[in-house]
């Protein structure tokens, strides 16, 4: 594979703008995306779905008592909202779900609860105690005062529990809060949900055999509310249109469906409408080759797979004969790769990241973050990755996934087609 012209990098610069799931932006990428491919000479299909999404209409903190502060802060999409006019509440700090920090607290009616983490069951002992508000606080550093706040949301695993409105703060704020005794808080939370339209952008290659059996290449072209998402996932983006060109040019035994999926940033919706939308084509894909950030000037490349033992081998020696230096990992990946893992599709996720100093998901994912040359060793790398398993004669691997995995899958990201 000689792809030393920039063509994937020349793509993310294109597309290194916010591209949240269900807005005109994102829309923006997906037709950039069907435009590329045109240029290619091919079409492609954009395949609609609905998402829930939601609007902020205002958020705000203000401690109220005993002095008077306003504290930045972001509510969380879906939690619900408080009175027009807000509510002033006491706070407390509850700093973990045990038994002991909850001791004497079995009625927190009316009262704002700051935590230190937001679990599924801190979130139910909230509710089940009927807290007003819940304040989390962010995962940002001590010191970082002006770090950006991420507007989330609350997932239907927390909402089956009920609404409770939800604020993000940061912990520089929160450590303020509670040194300098803030009592009384003024929250104010309105918001509003409807449904909006997200889209996947699907473009196949035909194998050159005549067989229905199909492999999945896919990445998100999503992004968080406020980042460029270079990293993430511009990068992964950008890959597989590189991959696509390689396979169009170089055609494969077996056919391919490249996806880019939206709105995988609230929870995997894209991969998991695709799921859904064609079932009647899954128990003939053999195998999934997801993309979620790679590309990056530093860091170490790594690759997660989940499937038949026989793969992790397979993996090893592709990267050995394309001296491509990589962990090989079996573990579920929180991308778009688990609805298809879900649905018994064995699946392999090539990535690359600088991990511990890289920020996704914030306004610091750039692409001063990524380098040209390694985004291309990584389409240059995948083309053989894929290319063993697209152009053997008889499928190297069976269509199983281990049964521990199998169990992770359903506990994490339930059954494939809700
Ligand atoms: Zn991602």
């Amino acid at each position: 594979m000689n792809e030393t012209d920039g063509f994937s990098y020349d793509l993310l610069k294109r597309l290194t703008f916010p591209r949240f799931g269900g807005t005109e932006h994102e829309l923006r990428a997906a037709l950039l995306l069907q435009e590329e491919i045109a240029a290619l000479g091919r079409e492609s299909e954009l395949e609609p779905f609905d998402i829930p999404a939601y609007r902020i209409e205002r958020a705000a903190i203000t401690v109220t008592a005993p002095f008077t502060r306003s504290i930045d802060c972001v509510a969380r999409g879906f939690s619900g909202q408080l009175p027009e006019g807000g509510a002033e509440l006491p706070l407390r700090y509850i700093e973990m779900d045990s038994p002991i920090a909850f001791r004497g607290l079995e009625d927190l009616s009316g009262t704002a609860v700051l935590v230190e983490r937001l679990g599924e069951k801190m979130y139910r002992e909230l509710v089940e105690r009927r807290a007003a508000a819940i304040i989390t606080i962010a995962s940002n550093k001590w010191y970082q005062a002006d770090a950006d706040l991420l507007p989330t949301e609350m997932r239907p695993n927390y909402l089956k529990w009920g609404a409770l409105p939800t604020f993000t703060v940061r912990p520089y704020d929160a450590a303020a809060m509670l040194r300098d005794g803030a009592a009384t808080l003024r929250l104010e939370l309105r918001q509003r949900s409807y449904t909006a339209t997200s889209h996947n952008v699907v473009a196949v290659v035909e194998g050159t055999e005549p067989t229905d059996e199909w492999v999945a290449v896919t990445a998100h072209y999503d992004s968080t509310s406020i980042t460029p998402g270079a990293w993430d996932n511009g990068s992964g983006t950008a890959a597989v249109m590189g991959l696509y060109r390689h396979f169009l040019n170089h055609p494969p035994r077996r056919n391919m469906r490249f996806i880019w999926c939206g709105s995988e940033e609230q929870g995997l919706l894209g991969s998991r409408a695709y799921v859904r939308a064609h079932q009647e084509l899954l128990p003939s894909c053999r195998m999934c080759f997801n993309f979620d950030m790679c590309g990056s000037i530093l860091g170490n490349n790594e690759i997660s797979f989940i499937g038949p033992e026989a793969l992790e081998t397979m993996v090893r020696q592709v990267c050995d004969e394309a001296g491509f230096p990589s962990n090989v990992d079996a573990y579920v990946d929180s991308s778009d790769s688990a609805p298809f893992a879900c649905a018994g599709v064995p699946v392999v996720c090539p990535s690359r990241g600088h991990w511990t100093s890289q920020e996704m998901h914030t306004r610091h994912d750039t692409l001063d973050t990524i380098s040209p040359q390694k985004l291309h060793e990584m389409v240059a790398f995948s083309t053989a990755l894929i290319g063993f398993f697209v152009n053997a004669p008889d499928f190297p691997i069976a269509r199983e996934i281990p049964a521990d995995a199998a169990a992770t899958l359903e506990k994490r990201f339930g059954p494939a087609v809700p």
